[in-house]
């Protein structure tokens, strides 16, 4: 059973201690219909008229983190660790096995959405988890093996890094501006429309300023809105889903790999705020994250590091000298 262990210098929570179960090489895929055996049993299914289901959710079979873990904070010395507490899901979004979401359908993307903001909803129930994280490796040098459109959902009794980073960003500007990050950078952006890609009523679709690959995209609801779960009304939903097809097509044009996540706010029932402090729902502003991936700039945007082996077993062989002469 691996664990949550914090860097004290950055403050990044890491996984180490996860072997990887070698996943039997069947040559079928086990996400198509028809292999339903080879994946623990569905969560959720969305189902047509027949029966079939159209989108399903199920643990997944090797998971990084486990529901039943204990969240057991401790120490060692000074450093923080902690159970790798936490539940980590599969979306099958399609029974076709090759179609990517430039193809999809408003139904079918429609379907994905739906499938995303029930199981948020869901796993914020349980207090214990601070976040909520949606994300999709597409491609193989995204480090994704099975090639069936599907999701990761990952629920943590931690913030992501990236996402911590970002609240604290969005808390700062708040106090000293008294305006939300993200609004200002979809004002500033339509003003400038140099990096808009496509704009329309309810979302904003840019290059960010700063991106860190080529071709990055972000779309943003021009609205203020702290959740992606919220979805209050009909039309910008379904706004969401055109402007989400029109991008990945365009995505797709340029680049046949990529990441996406989808930042929402944490879960407000398991993070407390004084007080005083200024509230997630004024300061932070969800968002969707696009990093086209090519080979020199790989990196896995699952934003948590999880290594395999133990420090303690890598510091064990790292220090056995093999130069000429042996141990010394
Ligand atoms: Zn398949
Ligand atoms: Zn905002
Ligand atoms: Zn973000």
């Amino acid at each position: 059973m691996g664990e949550f262990r914090k860097d004290a210098l950055t403050g990044n929570w890491v996984v180490v201690g996860v072997k990887k179960l070698k996943r039997q090489e069947t040559g079928v895929c086990p996400f198509c219909p028809g292999s339903e055996h080879l994946t623990p049993p569905s969560i959720r299914e969305m189902r047509d008229g027949q029966g079939n289901w159209l989108v399903r959710s199920f643990p997944a079979a090797n998971p990084i983190f486990q529901i039943e873990a204990s969240e057991n904070k401790r120490a060692e010395g000074f450093y923080d660790k902690m159970g790798t507490l936490g539940a980590h899901e599969i979306i099958v979004e399609e029974r076709s096995h090759t179609k990517t979401f430039a193809t999809f359908e408003a139904a079918e993307i429609s379907r994905v959405i739906d499938m995303y903001t029930e199981r948020i909803l869901d796993l914020k129930k349980d207090k214990r988890f601070k976040y909520v994280q949606i994300y999709k490796n597409h491609g193989e040098i995204t480090g994704s093996l099975i090639f069936h459109p599907h999701s990761h959902v990952l629920a943590t009794p931690i913030l992501p890094h990236q996402l911590y980073l970002e609240l604290l960003n969005s808390q700062n500007h708040y106090l000293q501006k008294e305006r939300c990050l993200l609004c200002d950078v979809v004002s500033q952006e339509i003003r400038q429309e140099r990096r808009v890609v496509t704009a329309s009523r309810h979302f904003l679709v840019v290059c960010p300023f700063a991106s860190r690959m080529a071709f990055e995209v972000w779309i943003i609801p021009r609205r203020h809105n702290p959740s992606f779960e919220s979805w209050m009304d009909e039309d910008v939903r379904r706004e969401f889903v055109e402007v989400y097809i029109d991008t990945m097509r365009r995505i797709e044009r340029v680049r046949s790999s990529y990441s996406i996540v989808v930042h929402t706010s944490p879960n407000m029932a398991a993070c407390q705020s004084g007080e005083r402090a200024p509230q997630v729902s004024d300061y932070f502003h969800w968002h969707v994250e696009i990093l086209p991936r090519t080979y020199s700039q790989y990196k896995r945007e699952d934003e948590f590091y999880t290594v395999p082996e133990m420090p303690e077993e890598g510091a064990a062989i790292l220090k056995i000298d093999k130069t000429e002469g042996g141990n010394r």
